[in-house]
């Protein structure tokens, strides 16, 4: 009987996942004796880092979507269908369709949402990029606008945390070349006591600031919104004023995760941090933003985490042991605006070191936008 990998969920790390599995097994995927299954509730992929350019009306949203079939190599068979059920006992997923699906082992990366009830008033009185409609919807309130303050909150946890970072830099950038940043006063704020939660991302950012005339304040945790007056109350106990908001909600894991009993509280699934294995279960490996690692929720960390699930896959169903461990590596673009850009690689042991912006780096950022399709397939 052939051996069965269902991987939930096709965005990022289930793709790369399903697409490096399929690579390595070619053979007994041809031959019948291994099946690879991918369950998916949409048919449509995002890149989600096209969002800040969609905002930011510097790219039309086409260009980062792709249907889904097209990403998956030969081998890799798609399920439309959303999973509503993991029995982890009896080794199976239910689609909502009904469908059963039993499997020898299962990869989950469900992802993460924003919780746009977190902040009572957000939905109103806030914009965001971290969807696409609201991306769009954001993009016009910015065409519109006239002057005033434009203030940024964030709510932790959220995936990709130097993406507030990039939205301050090219938003000063583009208002900029529109001639109006004169009349914009941009405030970045965040919750902890510095600007970022990785310390030296949070040094180079202050310097950053400095340099392009943007205000910042911390300890700034966003309980309230009032859409009506255009005020943020803060669980500090300050209120303050704006005329355009933009916000990054705090993050859950996905919907099936908080409900089935899978995950935490939040939704986030109790992972082995090298081995990438669900804490309790041997026949489920978990990756990307669905894990309760205490790392980045980034593409780039699904990405490592794709090579090391692969190839521990492909040794268990040759019933050899796992050995390839995750060392927690992510490597992240961060757009600094004026045709700049900086990158950071950090891990488990070694802490990021922002290097100083170039153009060079910038133009490595938009070929990466590029590249992202085969990256998806596995090839770099
Ligand atoms: C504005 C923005 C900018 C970003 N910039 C960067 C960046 O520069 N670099 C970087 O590395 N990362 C960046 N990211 C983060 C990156 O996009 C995510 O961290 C990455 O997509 C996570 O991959 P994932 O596979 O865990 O989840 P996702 O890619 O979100 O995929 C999860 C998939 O699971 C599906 N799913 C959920 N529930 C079910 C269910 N019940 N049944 C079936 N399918 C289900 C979802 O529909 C989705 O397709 C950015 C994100 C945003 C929003």
């Amino acid at each position: 009987m052939a051996k069965r990998v269902v991987f939930l969920g096709a965005g990022t790390g289930g793709v790369m996942a399903a697409n490096r599995l399929a690579r390595k097994l070619e053979a007994e995927v041809k031959s019948g004796e291994v099946e690879l299954f991918l369950v998916s509730d949409t048919n449509r992929h995002l890149y989600q880092p096209g969002l800040l350019y969609v905002s930011l009306d510097l790219a039309e949203p086409q260009g980062f979507q792709r249907p889904g079939q097209e990403l998956l190599l030969p081998g890799v068979k798609l399920i439309q269908d959303g999973v509503s059920k993991v029995d982890p006992r009896l080794q199976y997923v239910e689609c909502e369709s009904g469908k059963k699906i039993e499997y020898d082992f299962l990869v989950i990366a469900t992802g993460s949402v924003p919780d746009f009830e977190a902040i009572p008033g957000f939905a109103a009185g806030a914009h965001s990029f971290y969807t696409l409609p609201e991306a769009l919807k954001l993009r016009k309130a910015l065409q519109e606008f006239k002057g005033g303050k434009i203030l940024l909150i964030v709510g932790v946890p959220h995936k990709c945390p130097v993406a507030p970072l990039e939205f301050m830099f090219m938003l000063d950038e583009s208002l900029r070349r529109t001639k109006k940043r004169q009349d914009v006063q941009l405030m970045y704020t965040y919750p902890i006591g510095r600007l970022h939660s990785l310390e030296p991302v949070a040094l180079w950012a202050e310097k950053m600031f400095q340099e392009r005339e943007i205000a910042s304040e911390v300890f700034f945790n966003a309980e309230t919104i009032d859409p009506e007056r255009r005020i943020v109350s803060t669980l500090e106990g300050e209120e303050v004023a704006y005329d355009l908001l933009v916000g990054i909600p705090p993050h859950v894991g996905a919907k099936i995760i908080r409900t089935s009993g899978l995950g935490d509280r939040d939704g986030w699934i109790p992972t082995d941090r090298s081995t990438l294995k669900m804490k309790g279960q041997n026949s489920i490996y978990v990756l990307g933003d669905a894990t309760d690692l205490p790392i980045s929720k980034a593409g780039s960390t699904a990405h490592y985490q794709s090579e090391i699930v692969a190839e521990n896959l492909l040794h268990e169903l040759r019933g050899e042991l796992p050995t390839a461990l995750y060392d927690g590596k992510v490597f992240c673009f961060i757009e600094a605006g004026l045709n700049e850009a900086t990158h950071i690689t950090f891990d488990y042991e070694n802490p990021p070191r922002p290097s100083t912006p170039s153009p060079m780096t910038h133009l490595f950022k938009l070929a990466f936008n590029e590249m992202y399709w085969l990256s998806l397939r596995g090839v770099i």
